[in-house]
Formats: structure tokens, C-alpha cells, sequence
């Protein structure tokens, strides 16, 4: 597990960030798929205004994700065999998804039909990833992140077990248990429609 042995994942139109690391002539092992919230509110083009101030950032600002994810897109940032500046201590071997929206989201708020149609978005993608590095689609507890166990959590996790950042995002009522659902129905989904056994 951790290295990509499954089917590509999906293309995606991409704005190059200007801060990630490139692995030269490795393949990169992942072991998390890290959930973030931009900070930035549920419009339209939040994903594409995301990935432009990644790509814009000054020297003195690192940071970047894998994928920025609204409601109707997906802008890839960072491939996937290179390192994002996203949360320290999942950087080298996590795969970074930015959500459109707030990490002070409530329930109400995460259940919206923008949140509802951004979820589908990220949980499809965390699936490709799932089937590409063979990971569980399963939300780690902060005790199986720090033991090094393989799966999905959030920013504030790592922010938690590593200590080497404050963010608390995707904040504390993101709907993790449906999202995991969804995330292993899109898993079956691409494995049935590849044929995958
Ligand atoms: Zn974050």
C-alpha cells in the first residue's frame, strides 16, 4: 500500500501552484488524503480563484494543495507525485484537498445544496485516490494517524498529532461519516466501471 498501483486519476485542468516539492524519479508513497476548507467562501469559481492565488503566492507565503474543489470543478494545483505545502507533517506523503467554504460551517451550513454538490466533488476525488494508492476509505482517529495507519483525515488532525501548525479546518462539524460513505460508493463505482475486481 502507498504506492501508485491502481488506475490514473482523472484529469483535471491545472494551474500550476508556485510552491510544492517535485520527487525526482521516485514514486511518491501516500499514505492520508488530507481535507481542507479554503477559507473562501461557496461561489461558483472558488476553485479557480483558489488555485490563481496559489500560483500567485509571494516568496514569503508557501502554500499550496493537490486539488481545489467548489461546486462544479475541480483545478488541479499540485500533481499528484509532487509534495504540496498544505499541513507539516502530512506534507511528503499526504494528498491536500481544498474545499470551497469555512471551517466555522455548521451541520446546517455543510448540508446546503452548494455543500451537498462540493462533497460529491471531494468525495469522487478522494476515491480516485483511494483506488490509486490503495487506501481505506476510512477516517483515521488522531492515535492511528500518529501510528501511522493509512486513510483520510483532516487538517486540524494533522495539526494536532504533528504540532506544526494552528489550522483547524475542515472544522468540527464536517460531515465526516456520510462523506466516508460517499467516498467508498465512488470507490465501487470506478472499480466496477473499470472492471476492477
Ligand atoms: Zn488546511
Amino acid at each position: 500500500m502507498g504506492l501508485p498501483t491502481g488506475p490514473d486519476t482523472d484529469t483535471f485542468p491545472f494551474v500550476k501552484a508556485k510552491w510544492f516539492t517535485d520527487i525526482v524519479n521516485q514514486k511518491r508513497e501516500v499514505r492520508v488524503i488530507v481535507i481542507h476548507t479554503m477559507e473562501a467562501p461557496e461561489k461558483d469559481k472558488t476553485a479557480e480563484n483558489v488555485a490563481n492565488f496559489f500560483q500567485g503566492l509571494p516568496s514569503t507565503k508557501k502554500a499550496s494543495a493537490h486539488l481545489c474543489i467548489d461546486n462544479n470543478s475541480i483545478i488541479q494545483c499540485v500533481l499528484d507525485n509532487d509534495v504540496a505545502f498544505a499541513a507539516p507533517g502530512a506534507n511528503h506523503n499526504g494528498i491536500h484537498l481544498e474545499l470551497a467554504g469555512f471551517a466555522a460551517q455548521s451541520s446546517a451550513d455543510w448540508s446546503d445544496v452548494y455543500s451537498k454538490a462540493l462533497l460529491e466533488n471531494a468525495a469522487n476525488a478522494a476515491a480516485q485516490y483511494c483506488l490509486k494508492y490503495d487506501l481505506p476509505r476510512k477516517h483515521l482517529s488522531n492515535d492511528e494517524l500518529e501510528a501511522g495507519d493509512e486513510g483520510i483525515v483532516g487538517h486540524v488532525q494533522v495539526t494536532e498529532v504533528f504540532k506544526k501548525s494552528t489550522h483547524t479546518d475542515p472544522g468540527k462539524h464536517f460531515p465526516w461519516t456520510t462523506f466516508i460513505a460517499r467516498v467508498e460508493h465512488f470507490y465501487q463505482k470506478r472499480k466496477n466501471d473499470l472492471g476492477l475486481p
